[in-house]
């Protein structure tokens, strides 16, 4: 990036987050997702003649939820405004939103950068409206059919102000916002089925410069990797235009995987003028201050406090905690792990469960809650490490046992398969006696040798011991044996 030292970048988004509600917005239609086309779809979202719209109160609390969980104003009052556009997913031809009162007004999310620090990110509004139809072009030869399942669906549109200055900081931003809508049970967020949607709005500007340059905004970026991958490439794109003397225009643009390039759907001229106004069929929604306080009562603990309770009450570093509250449920399977291991061996859990556990889940693409190793079984395992009974390459055995499901437990694995982790000393020596014999040449070579070229050559008569030991002895013994031993 050798523009870097030449350009700031400057990005907000606009996340749109589908709200797990029974039914549709302003109708009584089921939202389950994956049904039937236009199976799910009422009089109301078709748009007929002479329907009225009623409001779905549980997506009013669910907009107060995520307000309240980013400490945010509630808007007292709040109005449905009419957005008017044709598009064939959209039969009314107005999708109704909120405008210029919304739910929820002027918020903010904090987020951990890739150092541990926080950064807070402010976010401008947030409010609720109907999601469109789905337009399909790949069953029909030569035509498109029109699906209105999600027609009436209930979203909540999230704007964040422009505080975010590199595509890594922006997925941070949306993890968390992630996060947070799972936390506060309002959505799945599952990006594969549409759930959360971001909007990228991505601008550069020269060092040192106050004004923000032209924005172009990339529309309906579905995963966490995409939107890095999206504005890197828009980013390449600004700076190559201003640098060779062209001008930026505003636009909204596509990002195209294939190509890793962003493409240009529509510029400013071209943009619609929706001609906001209240919708009539609907009346303002007035929050009254006691249901603001008992949603506040039922907030459950959210991932910002929940890092700063790993960090103070298990001695977690700023990198594993903000690692484990990022879901919920891995949050979860952590605290039961730490039960099952003492907190006092808090640390060791995180560590097996971020790098073994992760690791391993994410190459066989499982999610936490799938996870064939369940959370006590990595509490009882952590448990035999940190009392010495498992080194950590026995551990390993251990945790591949479990995981092939070869007993319900790290004790009842080492049990059966005798992994128990030879910690005498006499019998360690034995080994050590009997290596050193048959390694004459070695011995010779290694007292022969500097300090520096030492350490290399410790290794050979380590990796003798552990075979001799089956992979058994306690391997810090061996090093102290081994350097007594040797003389060094
Ligand atoms: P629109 O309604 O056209 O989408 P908004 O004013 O609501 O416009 O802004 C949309 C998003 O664009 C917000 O998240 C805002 O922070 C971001 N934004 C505004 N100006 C810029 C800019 N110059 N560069 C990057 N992002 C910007
Ligand atoms: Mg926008």
């Amino acid at each position: 990036m050798s523009w870097a030292s030449d350009w700031d970048v400057v990005i907000g988004l606009e996340v749109h987050v589908q709200l797990a509600t029974q039914s549709k917005i302003f109708s009584g239609s089921p939202t389950a997702f994956g049904a039937e086309p236009n199976t799910q779809a009422s009089l109301v979202d078709l748009g007929m003649p002479g329907v009225l719209p009623v409001l779905n109160a549980e997506a009013v609390k669910m907009a107060v939820r995520f307000g309240l969980g980013i400490d945010a104003e509630i808007g007292r009052k709040s109005v449905f405004a009419r957005k008017n556009y044709f598009y064939p997913d959209l039969p009314k031809g107005y999708q109704i939103s909120q405008y210029e009162l919304p739910i929820v007004g002027k918020g903010h999310v904090d987020i951990t950068l890739d150092d541990g620090t926080v950064k807070r990110i402010g976010v401008t509004r947030a409010h609720l409206e109907e999601d469109a139809g789905k337009s399909l072009h790949e069953d029909f030869q030569g035509m498109s059919g029109i699906d209105l399942n999600r027609a009436g669906t209930p979203l909540l549109e999230i704007v964040s102000e422009p505080d975010m200055r590199n595509a890594k900081e922006a997925v941070a931003y949306a993890r968390a916002i992630h996060a947070l809508i799972r936390y506060l049970g309002i959505s799945d967020g599952n990006m594969n089925e549409g759930s959360m949607r971001c909007d990228c709005n991505v601008s550069i500007r020269p060092k040192g410069t106050e004004a923000f340059g032209t924005r172009r905004e990339i529309k309906n970026v579905n995963s966490f990797r995409f939107i890095e991958k999206a504005i890197n490439a828009e980013v390449e794109w600004q700076v190559e235009q201003l640098e060779s003397g062209r001008k930026i225009q505003q636009a909204t643009v596509l990002y195209d995987p294939a190509t890793n390039t962003t493409r240009a759907m529509r510029t400013k001229e071209e943009a619609n003028d929706y001609r906001y106004f209240p919708d009539p069929d609907l009346l303002p929604v007035v929050v009254s201050e006691a249901f603001i306080e008992e949603v506040l009562r039922a907030l459950p603990e959210l991932p910002e406090a929940k890092r700063a309770r790993f960090i103070s009450e298990f001695g977690l570093g700023d990198y594993d905690a903000a690692r484990l509250v990022g879901d919920k449920d891995l949050a979860q399977f952590f605290e039961t792990a730490v039960q099952a291991a003492g907190s006092a061996n808090a640390k060791l859990v995180a560590n097996w469960t971020i790098s073994e556990l992760l690791g391993r889940l994410n190459a066989d693409e499982k999610e936490i809650t799938d996870s064939p190793v369940a959370a006590g079984q990595i509490g009882g395992l952590v448990a035999r490490i940190a009392d010495g009974t498992l080194s950590s390459k026995l551990a390993k055995t251990v945790f591949d046992a479990l995981w092939n499901g070869e007993g319900p437990t790290a004790d009842a694995i080492i049990e059966a398969r005798g992994l128990k982790q030879v910690s005498d000393s006499g019998a360690i020596e034995a080994i050590v006696d009997k290596v050193l014999a048959a390694s004459a040449a070695q011995v010779e070579d290694y007292r022969a040798s500097d300090e520096s070229k030492r350490k290399k050559k410790l290794g050979f008569f380590v990796g003798q011991i552990m075979k001799e030991s089956q992979g058994k002895a306690n391997p810090q013994q061996v090093n102290e044996i081994l350097l007594r031993k040797l003389g060094g």
